[in-house]
């Protein structure tokens, strides 16, 4: 079906980040919810239209591990809208901040590792699609516990038009060495992300946190200098902080893989995947799925009373 703005009815705002707004939607001729994302642009019509033509593919990209997308189209000449798949959890960020002790249990860790990486082996296979933007906010879980990936940079024109906009608008303390450096980077530099992100997750606190209040150009670029200079964080030999314990030793070795500064030796989503005896042992038989379930119905119970109280 094709969308039109005045088939879509704004329910809430879900957020916004560097590059556009969010918000819930009823799509009034399916009755279908959606998530709808604003991006404003001001590049010129044929550029506009590219970028239409670019995001098409997401038509094709069909996977339990992917946010689906129902279509994009331009408003006004200065926004771009694109319409997707709404997951009624949120994403990771949010259900951090919900989550008891603040901290993702393990087998929560393992079913959302195996996802991110099935996730991004079948863009990469599929598609030869690199995601970029790997961080709890680009994850979401729907409530019957499955994760998706959304925000992966298909548009090479959309990713310039937002990125004139400001130099600093996507650079994150997620990038990767490789990326950071300007050398070829690739499937890989996501698995770095995603390996800060599971030390964000297991510990409850963001890798650079303390690096990133100090905000501003020179604390960016220093901490970026970090990033290239220093040994890979780890949570190998630290303890928990909640639990006063030793974090997992298989979710150590495993964050430890992905967190491997040289990208020729750092793993890719398949090869990681290939490992079932490690820290994703049991996750491709869906042994932790009820976990999850289970985990996901409390979260989404927790939402709903914070909604209730925000009224
Ligand atoms: P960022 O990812 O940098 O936070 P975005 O503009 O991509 O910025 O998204 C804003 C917020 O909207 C996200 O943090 C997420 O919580 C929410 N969101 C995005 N897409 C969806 C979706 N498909 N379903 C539900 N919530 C979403
Ligand atoms: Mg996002």
């Amino acid at each position: 079906f094709k969308l039109n703005i005045n088939d879509l009815l704004t329910l809430k705002n879900l957020g916004s980040g560097n590059s556009g707004t969010v918000s819930k939607i009823l799509h009034i001729p399916t009755q279908k919810i959606m998530a709808k994302k604003v991006i404003p642009i001001d590049s010129e019509t044929v550029i506009q239209a590219q970028i239409i033509r670019e995001l098409r593919i997401l038509h094709e990209c069909r996977s339990p591990y992917i946010i689906e997308f129902y279509g994009a189209f331009i408003n006004n000449n200065n926004t771009i809208v694109i319409c997707m798949e709404y997951c009624n959890c949120g994403s990771l960020d949010k259900i951090l901040s919900l989550s008891p002790n603040g901290q993702f249990p393990l087998p929560i860790l393992k079913k959302l590792a195996f996802s991110i990486l099935s996730g991004l082996s079948y863009l990469y296979t599929t598609h030869k699609i690199i995601h970029r933007d790997i961080k709890p906010s680009n994850v979401l879980m729907s409530h019957k516990g499955e994760f998706k990936l959304c925000d992966f940079g298909v548009s090479r024109e959309l990713n310039n038009s937002i990125a004139m906009a400001d130099t600093f608008v996507g650079t994150s303390t997620y990038m990767s060495p490789e990326r950071i450096q300007g050398l070829t980077y690739g499937v890989k530099s996501d698995v770095w992300s995603m390996g800060l992100m599971l030390i964000e997750l297991a510990s409850g606190k963001p890798v650079w946190y303390e690096d990133t209040k100090s905000t501003g150009p020179e604390g960016i670029l220093d901490l970026l200098q970090r990033i290239v200079n220093e040994t890979p964080p780890s949570l190998t030999n630290k303890v928990n902080p909640i639990t006063k314990t030793a974090y997992d030793p298989s979710l150590c070795q495993f964050i430890d893989f992905c967190l491997i500064k040289d990208d020729n030796v750092r793993k890719s989503p398949s090869e990681l995947l290939d490992d079932t005896e490690g820290f994703l042992k049991g996750t491709i038989e869906g042994l932790f799925d009820k976990d999850v379930k289970v985990w996901a119905k409390g979260i989404r119970k927790l939402l709903k009373d914070k909604s209730e109280n925000d009224k």
